[in-house]
């Protein structure tokens, strides 16, 4: 079978046996794949610093015969974004960021606009940007184009428009808001949003990509719009993001 070519960002890579490698990527041709590099410890060539976490690649690739893994034959770097391995915050924001594609993505279930915003994530990263106000972002947009677009321009229950009502709660179960008046006294407060924090991610919903970095927003609005959105994904995902404890320790988030 001949070798067919795409781009593909490195999610997760695992030792196999001696001399090769398992790695996950996400293509905006494939969607998440999993790939079986042959002799990836041994070939300087072919493989050295391509396959590491973070890496955009252009790829040579077999599909499957049988099963789901693909067969790497080659790679070329695109952008190794290396300090987003040697920079801690950054390190730590692009692994939340893996880790989120690899949970809301389906394998093999292409969607070029995730690969489109994977790429945004780690190019803002990796040009310095504030790593909590990226994590925010990405997910915000994630959310959108998995099909769970949070509804965040009113009330859903009585319909109160933003300007209404001193602060509202995200509901998780549906992704929508609940104002003072209609929410249960008990709600949680890590899924309270100020009206600040709501007129930010409203119109970051529907941006360009390219024109998010130009979003500015204080510090604590981002932390407390960082931490309603995580928590309605625990809520989607019915698991826990393994490295939230640390991002939640690099931002200052207090959820
Ligand atoms: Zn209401």
């Amino acid at each position: 079978m001949t070798n067919r070519q795409s781009h593909a960002i490195v999610l997760k890579v695992t030792a196999h046996g001696e001399a090769d490698k398992i790695v996950t990527l996400y293509s905006p041709d494939l969607g998440r794949i999993t790939a079986i590099a042959k002799g990836a410890n041994r070939s300087k060539k072919r493989f050295v610093n391509k396959l590491e976490p973070f890496t955009f690649l252009q790829i040579l690739y077999r599909p499957p015969t049988r099963g789901s893994l693909f067969f790497l034959s080659e790679a070329e770097l695109v952008n190794a974004y290396l300090s987003l391995r040697t920079t801690y915050s950054r390190y730590v924001t692009a692994t939340f960021i893996n880790e989120l594609i690899q949970r809301f993505s389906g394998e093999q279930d292409p969607d070029p606009a995730v690969f489109a915003l994977l790429g945004w994530a780690f190019h803002s990263l990796d040009q310095g940007k504030f790593p909590a106000k990226t994590a925010t972002l990405f997910l915000l947009r994630l959310l959108g184009l998995c099909g769970y677009q949070p509804q965040l321009s009113h009330c859903s229950s009585c319909r109160r428009p933003l300007e209404q009502s001193p602060n509202f709660t995200l509901y998780p179960g549906n992704g929508t808001l609940l104002c003072t008046h209609c929410r249960s006294t008990r709600s949680d407060s890590s899924l309270t949003l100020s009206l600040q924090t709501l007129k930010f991610l409203h119109s970051a919903q529907h941006m360009e990509l390219q024109q998010l970095d130009r979003l500015q927003l204080p510090a604590a609005t981002t932390s407390q719009a960082l931490g309603a959105l995580y928590n309605y994904s625990r809520y989607l995902l019915q698991q826990d993001i393994h490295s939230w404890k640390q991002l939640k320790q690099v931002t200052g988030t207090q959820v």
